[in-house]
């Protein structure tokens, strides 16, 4: 839903609940910046926005959780090898240690030409700069049979929290000898090597809990990340137990039945046990009430990350239509470092730098054995672009996959000391 002007000062009746709608207002003296999403992208720019101002910049953080649960290490937990609660952050380091305003409600509207954002509760939040970052939501009937109402019987357990904790009950109730099912999402989709993490992760449960359970990987892309280093070490460490299902077998004409528990691949009816349904996906819905789609993502401009629809609105994280960078956690932090200094730059005189990104996706393949792809990257008037890169090699030692999953461990450390601390 986007309100224009127009529609809000139409009628009397409007303009006098428009003048009873309670403002969340603070000093009118200095500029007000308003980030909605409390996540990768957003924390880190409110973060950055309010610390590199010094005060100067007034700052509104506006998330609906409490808690923010990370997909990233999502899959570990998984596997066994974190607890729930190391993946839970607050946001009381935010509005202790920087003054953020933090507003504990849904987004759900943007006035771009009065410049305010709508929650839930019904009060209006002025901006002189906005910044979404409100990550994924699913499209519609990307998976036959599959809807968000199904979500109790197949979770997609992509956007983090109580979603992942069901799959992981669902997987320790499996039978014995039972039949773990994914269907994996098209392009793009965030955290490109995800879903074959989960892989690793469900197998490596699945072979210390239920050794002659199987795992069917349904996907309808020809190839994806890393595709060498997860079936090199899914042949080392879970030798017959996953099987992938690609376009070439079917993977792309699917249907699932949440009720009967079954998944049809071109017309062959499989009774499965757990079934982790990733759909397709595009932008958060409020980048849609925004008005600043493609009809999927939010363009940006590859400079400073602001919307090329609206260059008072800036666009982090997932839901952004950037170029060349993977939709990640590392990504979105990376964007919004670059976004915060452009728009303390823009509101308070500051220096602004030229654009540098960067991104390391790591995975777990099963312990001590992680491997990484990553890249640094530059703006050009095409989009964001890639100036030099790095992947993991099939055959690397042991030592060097350790000392890659102790890397991944500091990394988690690091982002997320530098979202909320
Ligand atoms: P998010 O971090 O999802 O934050 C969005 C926030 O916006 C949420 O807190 C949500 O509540 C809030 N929100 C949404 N709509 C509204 C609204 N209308 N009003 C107010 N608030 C709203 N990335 C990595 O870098 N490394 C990894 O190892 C990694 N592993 C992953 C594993 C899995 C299984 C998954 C699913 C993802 C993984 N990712 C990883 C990807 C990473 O989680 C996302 O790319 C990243 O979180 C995107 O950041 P974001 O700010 O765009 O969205």
């Amino acid at each position: 839903m986007t309100i224009n002007r127009r529609a809000f000062l139409g009628t009397s009746a409007a303009l006098t609940a428009a003048l009873a709608t309670p403002m969340i207002a603070r000093a009118q003296a200095t500029p007000r910046v308003v980030v909605v999403g409390g996540g990768s992208g957003g924390a880190t720019a409110a973060r950055y926005i309010a610390r590199d101002s010094a005060g100067a910049i007034d700052v509104t953080l506006i998330e609906p959780q409490r808690v923010y649960h990370t997909c990233y290490f999502g899959n570990l937990y998984l596997g066994g090898f974190v607890a729930y609660d190391d993946l839970g952050h607050g946001y009381q380091g935010l509005a202790a240690n920087y003054g953020i305003n933090v507003v504990h409600d849904w987004a759900v509207g943007v006035d771009r030409d009065a410049k305010t954002v709508t929650l839930a509760s019904g009060a209006s939040v002025p901006y002189d700069r906005l910044v979404l970052s409100p990550g994924i939501d699913f499209v519609d009937g990307s998976v036959q049979g599959w809807s968000v109402s199904a979500q109790g019987r197949m979770p997609h357990a992509y956007k983090g929290g109580t979603q992942v904790e069901l799959l992981k009950a669902q997987i320790a109730a499996m039978p014995q000898g039972g039949t773990f099912a994914m269907i994996a999402p098209p392009n793009p989709y965030r955290c490109p090597p995800g879903p074959y993490e989960r892989i690793s992760m469900v197998a490596h449960h699945l072979r210390e809990n239920n050794p002659t359970a199987k795992i069917l990987l349904v996907d309808p892309k020809e190839s994806f990340s890393k595709q060498g280093l997860f079936e090199d070490g899914w042949n080392r460490h879970y030798s017959g137990m996953i099987t992938r299902i690609g376009p070439d077998m079917g993977g792309a004409v699917v249907e699932v039945d949440p009720t009967a528990m079954t998944v049809t691949i071109d017309g062959v009816v499989e009774k499965v046990d757990v079934c982790n349904v990733i759909p397709g996906q595009r932008a958060g819905q409020i980048a849609f009430a925004a008005g600043i789609t493609d009809g999927n993502w939010a363009p940006v401009s590859a400079y400073d990350m602001t919307s090329k629809i609206d260059s008072n609105i800036t666009v982090l994280g997932d839901a952004a239509a950037q170029g060349a960078m993977p939709k990640s956690g590392f990504s979105a932090n990376s964007q919004a470092k670059v976004a915060a200094n452009a728009i303390v730059a823009a509101l308070t005189g500051s220096r602004a730098f030229p654009a540098r990104y960067s991104n390391t996706c790591w995975s777990l393949l099963d312990t001590d054995d992680g491997i990484k792809v990553g890249a640094t990257y530059e703006a050009s008037a095409e989009g964001i672009v890639s100036i030099d890169s790095f992947v993991s090699q099939v055959g690397e030692t042991a030592d060097v996959r350790a000392a890659t999953y102790r890397e991944s461990l500091d990394w988690y450390e690091a982002i997320t000391s530098d979202m909320f601390v």
